[in-house]
Order: structure tokens, then C-alpha cells, then sequence
């Protein structure tokens, strides 16, 4: 018996589930499913994003309902027209094996007629958001007058964007006998009050804090001054080739002015806010679950609705007003059990409040460095070096070879390597050369103590590259498990773990450096040599000076006179105004 089956489920849903892959249920689906399977009852049930929450109510749902009548038995309300899209499809394939059974989204900004027509061929779930609830109701397109089940779905958020009167309307218009099942991330008073005002004695759930959503994510900070948030924000995408994020500003204005900056720069960037026509938003939200989109600007309203399993890093460009606005953010990474980053770009004075959000988090935050150009330089050629390795040769080349050669010859091999890096490595070198450092001074924690240049120092932290990453299934956690494990010291003996895609870096003090460059001599996992390397760069982006990177005053702020994006489009970061945008994600 597999676990879900011990939940009570019947085999179309079993079946469903096994096509999605679900290996075992998440708590709060082991929590609610089994109590609304077996009991006509209320439920508040607490669980923060990401953990899996639209199966815990609906794969009871969907065992629950008639699917041989026509009649809308179950309604789901939810904040965004995205969440209720989501769910709706979410819903579809779970229910892919339950014949007859129908789901309709019904959600603003779309053709209300055309809702009305799919309500109107049977419905027996309709998912929606408040608003357009409430009109078709007021129209008649939609009865709700023989509900058995009725979902509160992301409660906490519907009341935050005002929806309080419309839920209280739409419930009016439902019967007395039947039962409701909220679900929220956090249980603020207005929770509560809807709680005691429309449920009958629900039994509580609350799916401790150590959730898959919340332990994955590490907290970083970056104490920068308040006219370098642009260039901190370039900095830390070029210094994570493979990123895929959510950048969230505070206002609408900021919101469209970094994204267009960043498009400007050559970075596949896309904005999401209310300002823009629902079909702008579909557009951006597309291309960023293909993954065109790498870094989706976004105000905290509009990303709300994002549920996209892989995002790699949240970037918080400000921090919100709320503390709890900052849960909901970083909720959008580490998601279904993979881990994940959460950046905060702060300026000094903002400072006290990472204090704020840690308590409410239970989490410390890690004070980082904005790498300084030379790790981002760094970083990008090993990148490069793989892309160039992964890269599949193009047939069409072979008839221009023999032309080719002949411009190369005399070219040994390892010139002809230095030569090609070169094309495509020195713009961007020289940008990153001539920027300043932007770290504010004694930003804090600060674990790194920045050593020299060069030669390997005794004393310092010293920072290492080394050729496994993401690709070899590491992230930043299981890396640092590898790396203590193996060298057999403490937990705090190896920090600022960077995982990249197939390489990474971390650093440890410098006493350690001879005995990890010992250690990984030779060294072979699964047959595979496991290379460390001491980092041209000391302290992860934390040094200071060196001839390389004095220069110029300012230079990390807007777009570069550079004519030629970096390889790969985004992620030189200089690329003219207009460049072509790349539709790679390298
Ligand atoms: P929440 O509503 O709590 O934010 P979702 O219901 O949107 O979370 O689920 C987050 C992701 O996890 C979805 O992609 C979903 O398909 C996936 N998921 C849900 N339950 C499981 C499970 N038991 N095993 C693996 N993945 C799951
Ligand atoms: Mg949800």
C-alpha cells in the first residue's frame, strides 16, 4: 500500500498521482486529506506556500463530488486570476482518471460570456477569484445555491487585497449546510474573524514551520548604498549564470523601470505588474515558465500567483513594508523540495530589519558580498568553458573548415583556447574591471576577512572553486554536507557555499587550504575526478583594492558603452540599448 493510498484515496486519483509522480504525500496532504475523506467537517488549515496545499483539498474534493450530476457542488475561491488557473489545471490532472467530472476557471479579464457557457455545460468544481464571482452571480451565470464544499483558498492574501465584502456576499449566496475548508499561509485577526464568523467548529491544522518551502531556503543579505541597488542586482545575476528568479520591487513605477533597465542591459527580463493588460501578463508569465524570462521583475500583488517549481533565486531589489510580505516572497523558491536562495539588497539603515524578519522567519540571515568583478569574471569563463563543452556541433560548419583552418593555421591549441575566450571574454572583462567595489563598509556579519591577492595566504578566508554543481545534483546544502563529510570538519568550518551549474565555490579559513588541496588530490567520486582549485578571488566578492578593480568612480551603475553583448545575450550586462535579446537559457 503506498502511502496516499493509506490516505483513503481510490485508484482514479491514485492512478492520477502516480502519473504525476508524487512519491509520498507532503504533510499537510497527510494532515487534511485523511479527516476530509472520512468527515463532514470545517477545516483551517495553516501551511505555508509550496507545500502542497491544492492537492490537500483537492484530492478529497474530487473523490467527494457526484461526478454523474451536473450541479456545481464545490467552489474554490482564490486571490488571482494565475492562483485560480493553476489550481484549475492543477485540479484537471488530478482528476484526469474521474470521468465526467468538469472544472471551470472563472476569473476576470477574460470573456465573461464564455465562462458562462462552460458553467452552463456542468460544472460540478468552479474555481474563482472573488471579483468576477460576485458579477456573474449578480448576472446569473452561476448558481452556488447547492454547494457542498466551498475552499478559501490563500485566505490571508484574498483578505489583504480586499476582498472581505465579496467573500461574504459570494457565501450568502451558498446554503447554510455546508462545509468549508480555508486554507492560508499565516493566520492573521482577519483570518480568524472569517474563521468564527462562517465556520462551524473546524478542526485545525497547522503544518509546522520546518516545511519543504521553508527549511530549503537560505537568507542573504547584501548592504549596498541606496544608488548601487541596479548595479548590486546586475552584479549578483552575472555572478549565478544559470539564475532563474523573481526580483520583487515595491512599487509599480520600480517594478517596470528595473525590468526595462534590465532588458536594456541584454538580461532576459520581463516586468509583471497590475499596471500592465492581462495579456501583457500572460505574455511575461509564458515566456517565464519556458524560461525565456530568467529574471521576472515583479510587484508583490501581481507575483502572487506565481507557482513555477524551479525559481532559483528571489531577489527582494527592496524590501517589502510588511515582515510578512517577506514569507510570502521567499516562499516563491525552494519549492516541492528543491532548495533555493532568497537575496536581500539593503542599504545600512534598513539594517534592523533583517533582525525583524529573522525572528519571524526563525531563520538567520548569512551577511554576503556582492562579488566584485573579478569572481564574476571568474565565474563567467568557467561557464563559458562548459557551454562551449556542452555545446552540440553544428553540421553546417564543416564546409567552411577547410577555409577556416586555413585563417588558423599555425595556431597551437591552447592559443587557439585563449584566443576564443578572448572573443568572447574581453568586453566583459573589461567592464567588470574598472567597477568599484559595492559593498558598503562593514556591512555587518562579514565572515570574510578579505586576504591578499595571489599567493594563498595563512591567515584569511580562502576561497575555493571546484568542478561539480547543480548539474551533479548538488545544491548549496548537499554541497556543504559533501564537503564536511568528505574532509571530515565541522559544519562552520565551510561556508559561503556557491553552487552554480556545474561548478561551484566556498570558502573555509586558511589553515584548512593545504589540507583540502591535499585532500582532493586524486580524488575521484564515482570515477569521477572531483577537482578544488584556490579561487583567483579571496573572499567571495569581499576584497578590497587590487590594481585590477580600482579605477574608475561609479562604474557599476547603468549600461556600459559596450557594443556586444557577452556571449549568450543577458548575461554580459552591457549589451547595447535595443541588442538582441536572447532567448537562451544557458
Ligand atoms: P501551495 O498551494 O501550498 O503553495 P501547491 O499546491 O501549489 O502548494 O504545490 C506546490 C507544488 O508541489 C506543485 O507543483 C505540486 O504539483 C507539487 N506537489 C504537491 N504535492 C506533492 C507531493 N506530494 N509530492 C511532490 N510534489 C507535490
Ligand atoms: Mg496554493
Amino acid at each position: 500500500m503506498t502511502k496516499f493510498e493509506a490516505l483513503g484515496l481510490d485508484k482514479p486519483l491514485l492512478d492520477a498521482i502516480s502519473d504525476l509522480g508524487f512519491e509520498s504525500p507532503s504533510e499537510v496532504q497527510e494532515k487534511s486529506i485523511p479527516i476530509l475523506l472520512e468527515q463532514e467537517t470545517d477545516l483551517v488549515a495553516l501551511a505555508q506556500t509550496g507545500t502542497g496545499k491544492t492537492a490537500a483539498f483537492g484530492f478529497p474534493m474530487i473523490q467527494k463530488i457526484q461526478q454523474d450530476s451536473r450541479t456545481t457542488q464545490g467552489l474554490i475561491l482564490s486571490p488571482t486570476r494565475e492562483l485560480c488557473l493553476q489550481i484549475t489545471n492543477e485540479l484537471k490532472l488530478y482528476s484526469k482518471y474521474v470521468k465526467g467530472l468538469n472544472v471551470v476557471a472563472i476569473y476576470g479579464g477574460a470573456s465573461i460570456t464564455e465562462q458562462a457557457r462552460q458553467i452552463k455545460r456542468g460544472a460540478q468544481i468552479v474555481v474563482a477569484t472573488p471579483g468576477r464571482m460576485k458579477d456573474m452571480i449578480g448576472r446569473n451565470m452561476v448558481d452556488i445555491s447547492k454547494i457542498d464544499y466551498c475552499v478559501l483558498d490563500e485566505a490571508d492574501e484574498m483578505l489583504n487585497m480586499g476582498f472581505y465584502e465579496d467573500i461574504k456576499d459570494i457565501l450568502s449566496n451558498t446554503p447554510k449546510e455546508k462545509f468549508t475548508w480555508l486554507f492560508s499561509a499565516t493566520m492573521p485577526k482577519e483570518v480568524a474573524t472569517i474563521a468564527k464568523k462562517f465556520m462551524h467548529k473546524p478542526i485545525e491544522i497547522t503544518v509546522g514551520s520546518k516545511n519543504a518551502g521553508a527549511s530549503t531556503v537560505q537568507h542573504e543579505y547584501y548592504v549596498v548604498g541606496g544608488r548601487d541597488r541596479y548595479a548590486a542586482l546586475k552584479r549578483l545575476a552575472d555572478a549565478n549564470p544559470g539564475i532563474f528568479s523573481v526580483v520583487f520591487c515595491r512599487t509599480k513605477r520600480d517594478t517596470q523601470r528595473v525590468a526595462e533597465k534590465l532588458i536594456e542591459d541584454g538580461y532576459n527580463a520581463g516586468a509583471l505588474h497590475g499596471d500592465l493588460s492581462q495579456n501583457q501578463r500572460d505574455l511575461v508569465m509564458n515566456s517565464f515558465r519556458k524560461k525565456q524570462v530568467q529574471m521576472l521583475v515583479a510587484t508583490d500583488v501581481a507575483a502572487r500567483g506565481i507557482d513555477v517549481d524551479d525559481v532559483t533565486h528571489v531577489i527582494n531589489y527592496q524590501l517589502p513594508d510588511e515582515i510578512e510580505t517577506y514569507t510570502h516572497r521567499s516562499g516563491r523558491t525552494g519549492r516541492a523540495g528543491k532548495s533555493g536562495i532568497s537575496m536581500v539588497i539593503i542599504t545600512r539603515s534598513e539594517l534592523r530589519k533583517i533582525k525583524a524578519i529573522e525572528k519571524k522567519i526563525q531563520q538567520e540571515f548569512i551577511s554576503k558580498k556582492i562579488p566584485d568583478g573579478i569572481e564574476i569574471c571568474e565565474i563567467q569563463l568557467y561557464h563559458l568553458a562548459n557551454k562551449i563543452k556542452e555545446t552540440k556541433v553544428n553540421k553546417e560548419i564543416d564546409s567552411y573548415l577547410p577555409a577556416i583552418n586555413d585563417v588558423l593555421e599555425g595556431i597551437d591549441r591552447e592559443e587557439l583556447i585563449k584566443k576564443i575566450f578572448s572573443v568572447e571574454f574581453t568586453q566583459f572583462y573589461n567592464y567588470y574591471s574598472k567597477t568599484k567595489d559595492l559593498n558598503s563598509q562593514d556591512s555587518g556579519k562579514g565572515d570574510k576577512k578579505g586576504s591578499s591577492k595571489g599567493d594563498i595566504p595563512t591567515d584569511g578566508s580562502v576561497r575555493y572553486f571546484i568542478n561539480v554543481g547543480e548539474r551533479d545534483g548538488y545544491d548549496w546544502m548537499s554541497l556543504k554536507d559533501f564537503l564536511r563529510d568528505t574532509l571530515n570538519l565541522e559544519k562552520e568550518d565551510i561556508y559561503n557555499v556557491d553552487t552554480k551549474d556545474s561548478f561551484s565555490f566556498f570558502n573555509t579559513d586558511a589553515q584548512l587550504t593545504e589540507f583540502i588541496l591535499q585532500t582532493f588530490t586524486d580524488f575521484k567520486v564515482d570515477g569521477r575526478f572531483v577537482n578544488v582549485e584556490v579561487s583567483k578571488n579571496p573572499g567571495g566578492g569581499g576584497g578590497k583594492g587590487g590594481k585590477k578593480r580600482r579605477g574608475r568612480k561609479g562604474g557599476g551603475g547603468g549600461r556600459r558603452g559596450g557594443n556586444k553583448s557577452y556571449k549568450g545575450g543577458k548575461k554580459g550586462g552591457y549589451g547595447k540599448k535595443g541588442g538582441k535579446k536572447k532567448q537562451g537559457f544557458y
